[in-house]
């Protein structure tokens, strides 16, 4: 910092700013974590220089051999980790994974088929007529994933997302009535629709998915099996998710955030069995920019920490915590969305209380709890004022919170909602203006100030001297 000092004390004030800011607030955010200061300081260095086009072995600029030995490494962690046959590690996003994966799967299904039918090698050898044709049909495919006002994410086919302009996109949702996937319906839109892929994933559905199921009715309509385990990577890596609930021996092709429940840096990765390799390969230069080596440096110090007895340890703690908030948050009178949860993640339905989403989100942001406001499925409110909250547990649980925390943490909520009202103007009330009772206020902050004070997040960094 005092480097960063010299050159832009503003920059090294506002990071010293966010720690004391991420200190002084419970995080709730179920896609956010707290990353180790090995991760941290891994992608601190001159490592961001460097391109490295290509892969490892396989590059396009030269003096890449200490990119190499850490690619290949966090390669490696990565395959260790998740059992799987090929582990990509470049993507710089979990989105940008999603795009690698579509493109190396239109490759593998639509491209190279076409390529053989016609006795070519490769696209340049291609008229410009049978690349026009060729184009057509890599057009014309379709995916079906789940619906993004059922938890999925934007990137499965969302109408105004790239995604649905890649593909010809169709969703599934989750059941009105019980708020769960419901793997009959799922089959029979499979069969009518006959998607190139079949994708499963969400940012916010709270239960455990049947990947075996789902490849059954990949394999019976013949299409691809892809799963976006960016929520729950650290499930899966800690061993919570397993047999049927492990999407990487299910799927043809895995994606993920690095920096969720996994709690490693902002990032993405692809897994994939051995025939995918080669396309998923490919994602840089044909769908991504040059690789990060300074993040995958990072990637590869998370993977390994993921791999030892204390992340496991971890990994189902987390889920301890959210199945014990659920109950907890229950007991306060609250509606949890499924009446529960199986992973890191529930959603809460603000409704009862008179308020939006949006009021609730900000409300209890205001007595230091940051979380999310969600739209609940079929929400009447729409994904903007919405009227849930999602709230997440792997952070609090990387603190070291435990059952305890949970329950004050449900306490604090009821006491939050309850003093929270609708501002009303001619007669109806606000969707974003709200009034909260300064009492409950600071009775809640000071709460919150006492569980934290218990939890110090990295408590051996005193940056006092900047502010
Ligand atoms: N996939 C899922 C299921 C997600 O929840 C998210 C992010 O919230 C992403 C992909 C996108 O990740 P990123 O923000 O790293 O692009």
């Amino acid at each position: 910092l005092e480097v960063i000092i010299r050159t832009a004390p503003e920059v090294a004030r506002a990071i010293v700013k966010e720690l004391r800011d991420q200190r002084r607030n419970i995080k709730l955010i179920a896609s956010e974590n707290y990353s180790s200061l090995a991760t941290q300081f891994a992608m601190a260095n001159l490592f961001t220089d460097k391109y490295a086009e290509g892969y490892p072995g396989h590059r396009f600029y030269a003096g890449c051999d200490n990119v190499d030995e850490v690619e290949s490494l966090a390669c490696e962690e990565a395959k260790a980790l998740f059992g799987a046959q090929h582990a990509y590690v470049q993507p710089h996003s979990g989105a940008d994974a999603n795009l690698v994966a579509f493109w190396a799967v239109l490759q593998w299904k639509v491209q190279a088929p076409a390529l053989e039918k016609l006795g070519k090698k490769n696209l340049y050898d291609l008229s410009k007529e049978e690349w026009e044709a060729l184009r057509k049909e890599l057009g014309n495919q379709r995916l079906l994933g789940l619906d993004y006002y059922s938890g999925g994410h934007l990137t499965h086919g969302y109408r105004y997302n790239v995604s649905a302009q890649m593909f010809e996109a169709y969703s599934y949702g989750v059941n009105p009535e019980t708020g769960l996937l419901d793997y009959d319906e799922i089959a029979r839109l499979a069969r009518e629709i006959r998607p190139l892929i079949l994708l499963a994933g969400y940012s916010a559905y709270p239960r455990k998915i049947d990947f075996a199921r789902l490849r059954e009715i990949a394999d019976e309509v013949g299409a691809v099996l892809m799963v976006d385990m960016a929520h729950f990577a650290g499930l899966v890596a800690g061993g919570v998710f397993e047999g049927p609930y492990n999407p990487v021996p299910h799927a043809h092709i895995v994606t993920s955030t690095t920096h969720k429940t996994l709690r490693g840096p902002r990032g993405g990765i692809v897994l994939c069995v051995k025939e995918l390799a080669e396309f998923v390969d490919k994602g840089c230069p044909m769908v991504l920019g040059g690789p990060l080596p300074h993040v995958i440096a990072a990637k590869a110090v998370a993977l390994r920490e993921a791999r030892s007895p204390a992340f496991r340890e971890y990994a189902h703690k987390i889920v301890e915590n959210a199945q014990a908030l659920a109950a907890f948050l229950q007991e306060e009178g609250i509606t949890v969305a499924t009446g529960g949860t199986d992973n890191h993640l529930m959603l809460i339905d603000v409704r009862p209380f008179g308020i939006t989403g949006r009021q609730a989100e900000a409300a209890v942001r205001e007595c230091g709890i940051t979380l999310n406001r969600n739209a609940l499925p079929y929400d009447p409110n729409g994904p903007w004022y919405t009227s849930g909250l999602r709230i997440g547990t792997p952070a609090v649980t990387t603190l070291g919170m435990g059952r305890e925390e949970m329950r004050e943490i449900a306490r604090i909520f009821k006491l939050i909602l309850t003093h929270v009202s609708p501002e009303v103007k001619d007669g109806s009330p606000s969707k974003a203006r709200y009034h909260l009772d300064p009492g409950a206020k600071e009775e809640a902050r000071s709460r919150v100030e006492a569980l934290l004070s218990r939890f110090p997040l990295y408590p051996r960094l005193d940056l006092a001297f900047l502010e």
